[in-house]
């Protein structure tokens, strides 16, 4: 392993601006709190303290002597970040849950220093507000300086057009956990692991997990497990469990939570669902300038995990028998069950599929459902299709025209203005790389092996029908309820799948028709589509389990 000390003009101007707020250092009166909370270490001088990809075992406040904290590449080739002096700590955000390690960290000299488990910091967290900000901070801005550098996370080797390799890098992007990725065609590090490996075609990507080692083309779960986001849940019967951590099912997490139930969050894809593909809110409360949703949403789901709310991520809740009590929720793909008082429904929407026969082809090879930062890197000075009318396609259009040439924009009808806010029609008819397309939609797709080549699209009244080169097609046609899985539950339905609450007792607004299940924001029925109001819900359903759980006598 070659440890160099990392040089200062590696850093941002931004970081380095927040250096304080990223290593503070504590004063006596917070160490004393500290020190009630946890136990006495120690470490001899070059004594390893934790391991990348392996549980840390705490958070080290440093008494006395220095941590080095290493950056990790996944190559042994380590970068110290800093050295904490003592009245510092270790940690980032996964740490609140006691996730692995995303660095390497060593003793310099002797080392004391207080040692806190995940509970114990939460505790201390909540018991002493000003210290507990001062550190949920510094671990926020630490979590994002690692993310914007791609330290210490997995290392995806495989070339950058790959399906696999797109599908893997976005889930961990939505989920704003570091990683790298490296073509072999242009990486030799990379081009030794595979000549190592010798990968078949089925076997591509590969993928280098810290502290565990290469994987050939994991399953999303599997690439969870190997990053601590999946774990094994306790067995226990839960009062709440959650399922979908987009914006209703955080806020419902948070607020169970900090009103001391214990909670468990299903996630299948990424917290934020919807919201988080969203590049900039701009009608929540308090964000004047806008925010984006992954911001949004990545801050409620640290605030979940503050209040010891066990997320796991990617976990799809695939069948859910109500004819017991406790109720059970069985997981997707395993055989583990989950118990519960209350189950809080907030699986959302997602977009529909246009019916083509060989959309799944392209998936990921030319055509997104979605539109991030992995999605504008490969459009950059390209001209891309993008089709839909809604809000959240005029600000997919918005944030591709700063990335693609030009943005083609497909709606069916004549205008935009029955479909989307007028604040993001004004801005996309002031943006001239964006050329809106009435009246018009693709009908065929066209492409090979290497994924999409190009689209045949209907235009205008007379319906004349064009080829287009485009590689890349972005759709957001509308959204279908995620309840197909509910298919074999008494819960009822409206006609077009989405979950009808209030009926059983008029007092529990959201309650299903399952006592003791309830749903909340875009799955159910009725319900505004929007942000705040799914947050809104997840605060209001909380509400309403505490009166069903006092009323069962819990
Ligand atoms: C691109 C875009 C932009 C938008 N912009 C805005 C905006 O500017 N302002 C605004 O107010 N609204 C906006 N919206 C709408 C807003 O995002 C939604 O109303 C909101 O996200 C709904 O929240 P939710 O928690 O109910 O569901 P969702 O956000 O849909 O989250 C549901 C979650 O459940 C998960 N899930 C589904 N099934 C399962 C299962 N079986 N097991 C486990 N997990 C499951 C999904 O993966 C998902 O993460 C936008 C939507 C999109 C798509």
């Amino acid at each position: 392993m070659s440890n160099t000390e990392e040089q200062p003009h590696l850093a941002t101007a931004e970081l380095e601006l927040r250096r304080q707020q990223i290593y503070p250092t504590l004063n006596d009166v917070e160490m004393g709190f500290v020190s009630r909370f946890g136990e006495k270490i120690s470490f001899g001088d070059g004594e390893q303290v934790f391991h990348a990809g392996h549980p840390t075992g705490g958070v080290f406040f440093v008494l006395k002597g220095s941590i080095a904290i290493f950056r990790h590449d996944g190559f042994d080739n380590n970068v110290r970040i800093v050295t904490l002096r003592p009245r510092q700590f270790s940690g980032d955000v996964g740490q609140l849950s006691a996730r692995p390690a995303l660095g390497d960290a060593r003793a310099i000299g002797e080392v004391e220093a207080i040692r806190l488990s995940a509970p114990q910091l939460r505790a201390l967290i909540v018991a002493h507000a000003d210290l507990g900000e001062r550190i949920v901070r510094a671990m926020i801005v630490r979590s994002v300086a690692l993310f914007t550098k791609n330290s210490g996370g997995p290392v995806i080797i495989g070339p950058r057009t790959h399906s696999g390799v797109h599908a893997l890098q976005s889930f961990l992007t939505a989920n704003t956990h570091p990683h790298v990725v490296l073509d072999p065609a242009e990486d030799e590090r990379a081009a030794a692991i595979v000549a190592q490996c010798q990968p078949s075609r089925e076997e591509w990507p590969l993928v280098i997990c810290p502290g565990i080692g290469i994987k050939k083309n994991p399953t999303l779960p599997e690439l969870g497990r190997c990053i601590g986001m999946l774990r094994p849940l306790e067995d226990k019967v839960w009062d709440v469990v959650v399922v979908g951590a987009g914006p209703g099912g955080l806020a419902a997490a948070v607020y169970a939570g900090s009103e001391g139930l214990s909670v468990v969050m299903l996630e299948s894809r990424a917290h934020g669902g919807q919201a988080g593909a969203s590049s900039r809110i701009e009608n929540y409360l308090g964000f004047p300038t806008g925010v984006s949703g992954l911001a949004l949403t990545r801050r409620a789901y640290v605030q979940a995990e503050k209040f010891g709310v066990e997320i796991a991520i990617p976990a799809s809740a695939g069948k859910l028998d109500c004819s017991k009590y406790p109720l059970e929720i069985e997981m997707c793909g395993t055989q583990e069950r989950l118990m519960a008082h209350c189950v809080v429904l907030s699986c959302g929407a997602r977009y529909r599929r246009p019916a083509f026969p060989n959309l799944r082809q392209f998936e990921g090879k030319g055509v997104y459902f979605g539109a991030s930062s992995v999605e504008a890197k490969l459009c950059k000075d390209e001209e891309v299709v993008l089709v839909g009318g809604g809000n959240s396609a005029g600000q997919a259009a918005v944030f591709l025209s700063g990335h693609a040439k030009t943005v083609h924009m497909l709606i069916r009808k004549q205008s935009l203005s029955s479909t989307m806010s007028s604040y993001l029609i004004e801005r996309i008819e002031s943006i001239s790389n964006i050329a809106l397309h009435t009246e018009s939609e693709i009908i065929s797709l066209e492409g090979d092996e290497n994924g999409l080549q190009r689209v045949r699209i209907r235009k205008g009244c007379e319906a004349e029908e064009c080829d287009y080169d485009v590689r890349r097609v972005f759709l957001f046609i509308g959204a279908d309820p995620n309840t197909a899985w509910l298919r074999d539950t008494d819960i009822e339905l409206d006609k077009h799948g989405f979950i009808l609450t209030g009926t059983k007792q008029a007092r529990l607004t959201l309650q299903t028709s399952i006592p003791g299940v309830f749903a909340i924001g875009d799955v159910r029925a009725g319900s505004t589509k929007r942000v705040a109001a799914a947050v809104g819900e997840g605060a209001d359903v909380v509400a309403q389990i505490h009166r069903f759980l006092a009323e069962k006598g819990y």
